[in-house]
């Protein structure tokens, strides 16, 4: 699958926005992602998954591992394409761990998947928490890599689509400064805007 059929179907599922966006971090960006717009659809999941599933079927992977929630149903479709055991992590005080009896072999060969990766965190203390376990960390996925191919999460990874999109504090955004507003996506302007 290539860059430009991932991003059309983004775009087209209204998962990708490009204008004027506040992040829920509260920096201001040109471009807005929401994977789950476009995973709602099972069949655009199952696409996305069997295409990372599709790079790593020759590595044997036994576990494809997901940092919840943003990379569970992406997650778990890598898996299902790879014939291989789904399990997640999540956030107890904080902190990225196994929950719910999940539990890993000592070298256990595992893929980390996730959504959408910015600074590659979520996917790093996944590997971190993995690895406490004796788990062995074959390599990472995302459909989406808004870093521009920077992040580093220790481990060889790759993404079905890369994007270089910065995000500015409202002081130092280019739009600001034009005086255009800035929306919130999901939020009422958002849509009447589309209408
Ligand atoms: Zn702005």
């Amino acid at each position: 699958m290539k860059q430009e059929n991932v991003l059309e179907i983004f775009k087209g599922t209204g998962a990708l926005l490009e204008g004027h966006f506040i992040l829920s971090s509260g920096l201001h960006s040109s471009v807005y992602l929401q994977c789950a717009i476009a995973l709602q659809s099972p069949e655009v999941a199952n696409q996305f998954g069997s295409a990372i599933a599709e790079k790593f079927r020759e590595q044997g992977i036994e576990t494809v591992a997901s940092p919840a929630i943003g990379g569970l149903i992406i997650g778990y479709e890598v898996a299902r394409n790879l014939g291989a055991r789904f399990i997640w992590t999540e956030r107890e005080q904080g902190q990225m761990t196994l929950r719910r009896g999940f539990t890993v072999r000592a070298s256990e060969r595992v893929l980390v998947v996730e959504d959408v990766i910015t600074t590659g965190g979520s996917t790093r203390e996944t590997i971190d928490a993995l690895k406490s376990h004796g788990a062995e960390i074959v390599a990472a996925a995302s459909i989406i890599d808004r870093s521009g191919g920077n992040a580093d999460v220790g481990v060889p990874r790759l993404s079905l689509a890369t994007l270089n999109v910065p995000a500015a504090s409202p002081e130092d955004c280019d739009a600001c400064a034009r005086g255009e507003v800035a929306v919130k996506p999901g939020s009422r302007s958002t849509v009447s805007s589309k209408q």
